[in-house]
């Protein structure tokens, strides 16, 4: 069965605490995190306090972001490469310990260097019964040769992402459906990184939809909007969202 989860964030800033509440009360099932700290900052939560307030509001995880700071260096055969595989590694072995089976990270580039790094956290990670997934930032086919190359590797599907590369209908979650663990679910207007509610943009969800429902698609549906002046507060914001995917998911 098909969780609805939420980007934890999601552009407002208020009390951790209070924001799981919310995000319960607005009838999610999961929550979608920061592994350490970067994004999580903005909302003055911790890595281990996030987990506990989940945990009290019996709310699972979809799944653990890895800080994106290390992601260059993933390119490189030399420079920082062992750094950025060894903190990669510690981001999926931290996740496992939280229970979460699913962790996301960038690539700047699929290259020679990339897909030996990748190879060598991704058979870490699945040895900790870790899915480690990449999310697509440019291009509309932008892992043929990672995923070629690198058998447990996973994908995370980015509709505004997408949107600004060509695909408004779900071609790439066809493409890599074999792979597909995650979804990060919001609109835009084709051409700037928008992450509007979906519906407000351009992007077509029905044909998203039947494209999941159809390849067998067995992830979460994750609203990765962000805060707007249209939204007077949190609880708002979550309620329409959580609305919208139930009208094209549910
Ligand atoms: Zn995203």
């Amino acid at each position: 069965m098909n969780d609805f989860g939420v980007y934890a964030y999601c552009g407002f800033d208020l009390p951790a605490e209070e924001r799981f509440k919310k995000i319960k009360a607005a009838g999610f099932e999961k929550v979608a995190v920061w592994c350490h700290s970067d994004f999580n900052t903005n909302s003055g939560i911790s890595e281990y306090e996030q987990f506990k307030f989940l945990r009290e509001q019996s709310l699972g995880v979809s799944y653990a972001h890895c800080p994106i700071k290390y992601a260059p260096y993933l390119a490189n055969k030399y420079y920082g490469a062992k750094e950025a595989v060894k903190t990669h590694k510690i981001y999926v072995k931290s996740a496992k310990e939280q229970g979460v089976s699913i962790c996301v990270a960038h690539l700047p580039e699929v290259n020679a260097a990339v897909i030996d790094n990748v190879g060598e956290i991704a058979e870490f990670a699945e040895a900790q019964g870790v899915k480690l997934a990449f999310e697509n930032l440019t291009g509309k086919a932008p892992f043929d040769e990672l995923f070629r190359a690198v058998k447990n590797a996973y994908f995370c599907y980015d509709t505004c992402h997408a949107l600004m590369f060509g695909d408004d209908s779900g071609e790439m979650a066809e493409r890599y459906m074999d792979r597909l663990v995650a979804t990060h679910l919001s609109d835009g207007d084709g051409v700037k990184d928008c992450h509007f509610m979906p519906g407000k943009g351009r992007y077509r969800f029905d044909s998203l939809a039947e494209k999941l429902k159809k390849g067998g698609y067995k992830g979460d549906f994750v609203l990765e909007a962000f805060q707007s002046s249209e939204y007077s507060d949190i609880s708002e914001f979550l309620s329409e969202g959580k609305a919208r995917l139930e009208e094209i998911f549910g």
